[in-house]
């Protein structure tokens, strides 16, 4: 994409209304734009971020052998009512009526729908298990929609749905989201923790939040240090991971349980705060029963199943990821969901060998290439490059063009590397 004709409209000044780095970050990097409170427009760079990470999500679902599927965003208060929740969910349910008088609302999760649709489309013990998943906006009316998509009204989520026959089948439902959520955000370049957590409204009595770690995040937490060591990933055999997992310590403050942390050598012990990214539950049979979902068994008996649900923040993590990745200068965003691999930054514009190899390399790289071609300064070339924090700047100045060679930066570490232009492009692609 060549910058002079993209939609990517960065900020120089702060904006004095965003709270938190990663907002701000946000907009001045051009990726969104409020559009009323808590609901946010994505805009190019920032729509490629959001699909990128919905994309890695999406893969480590169907490698766990969920079935994504899609929901509508507006359902019926009926169904609602079928579970009782309809009264219980308060106001931060969007409710709307139509021109028939029909109460509808715009969903903040799908527990019931999806019931309804397995229920209404398997019979027998034989259908099971079933993972269906769908990534799809949901719309909760917080009280407070604050720190930009961190905490939205209208969000991107993640929601799968397990159904199984037993609670041993349950359980291993369970058991492979959390290893599907650890390998989804270690392929996002954080490290996010398994922490025993509140049931909360979906009700239940297992579950683990998923916290990425963050001076400004809404949790207290409390978590042994050996989280930090990224090696807590060893595992591959799900039982194995489950085990090593929930064996170390980690706790929401309203989970935390002294006598064990007490236990924990003092110099383990890690007190922080966190961003909720994801959640999984198992609640058993609450849905199931509530809307009467019976298979019939073996044995011609009725069976509820035993069910769990699992949530991803798709668009807090744009949020979150920031939040963990960035320094002064602006965002440094992992190589796997950044809006752009490369910015290629011409330093002088209508030079025939700078304009030569940015065009080269401009063709290149594709999609994933973003040519600063812009009538601008060095000086304000970097500083743009460093703010939207494309993980390498690849740098064409006349001298070096002169030669066929470019200037290639890495955005985390700093690093500058003098290459023939080839050399730079497989650097960037390797
Ligand atoms: P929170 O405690 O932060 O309000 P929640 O526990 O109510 O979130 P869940 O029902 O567990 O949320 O939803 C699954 C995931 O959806 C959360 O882990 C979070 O990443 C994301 N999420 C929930 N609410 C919002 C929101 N208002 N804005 C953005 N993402 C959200
Ligand atoms: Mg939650």
């Amino acid at each position: 994409m060549r910058l002079s004709q993209s939609l990517i409209p960065t900020l120089k000044e702060t904006p004095s209304d965003a709270q938190i780095v990663s907002h701000r970050l946000m907009l001045r990097a051009g990726l969104i734009r409020q559009m009323a409170s808590g609901i946010y427009a994505w805009l190019p760079a920032g729509h490629r971020v959001l699909s990128k990470i919905a994309q890695i999500v999406r893969e480590e679902q169907d490698a766990v052998g969920a079935q994504e599927m899609l929901m509508p965003t507006i359902q019926s208060a009926d169904l609602w009512r079928e579970s009782g929740r309809y009264d219980a969910y308060g106001k931060e349910m969007l409710r709307i009526t139509d021109r028939h008088e029909r109460e509808l609302l715009y969903g903040p999760t799908n527990e019931e729908m999806i019931t309804v649709l397995v229920r209404d489309s398997i019979k027998s013990y034989r259908d099971l298990p079933q993972l269906p998943y769908h990534i799809q906006w949901k719309f909760r009316d917080e009280v407070r929609p604050r720190f930009g998509v961190l905490r939205g009204r209208e969000f991107l989520m993640k929601d799968a749905y397990s159904f199984d026959l037993d609670y041993a089948g349950a359980l291993i439902a369970y058991k492979k989201m959390m290893l599907a959520y650890m390998r989804t955000f270690q392929r996002m370049g954080i490290t996010a923790i398994p922490m025993r957590a509140d049931t909360g409204q979906i009700g239940g009595d297992l579950s683990h939040e998923f916290h990425v770690l963050a001076p400004t995040g809404e949790s207290g937490v409390f978590y042994d240090a050996s989280f930090e060591a990224g090696n807590a990933m060893a595992a591959t055999d799900v039982e194995a991971f489950y085990q090593q997992m929930t064996t170390i310590y980690a706790a929401t403050d309203e989970k935390h349980d002294t006598a064990l942390w007490d236990q924990i050598p003092a110099e383990r012990r890690r007190e922080g705060r966190g961003i909720e990214v994801g959640q999984i539950f198992y609640f058993g049979k609450k849905y199931s029963e509530a809307m009467s979902f019976a298979v019939t068994g073996p044995d011609g008996q009725k069976i509820f199943p035993e069910m769990g649900s699992y949530g991803i923040g798709v668009s807090r993590l744009v949020g979150a990821i920031i939040e963990a990745r960035h320094d002064d200068a602006g965002i440094i965003w992992p190589d796997a969901v950044a809006p752009f691999r490369a910015a290629i930054l011409n330093l002088r514009q209508g030079d025939a060998a700078t304009d030569g190899i940015c065009e080269t390399l401009h063709h290149q790289l594709g999609a994933d290439g973003l040519y600063d071609d812009r009538d601008e300064r060095a000086g304000a070339k970097f500083a743009e490059a460093d703010l939207m924090g494309h993980p390498w700047q690849i740098i064409v100045g006349p001298r070096g063009a002169a030669n066929g060679q470019v200037e290639l930066k890495r955005r985390a570490t700093g690093e500058r590397f003098e290459l023939a232009v080839q050399d730079a492009l497989s650097k960037v692609l390797g």
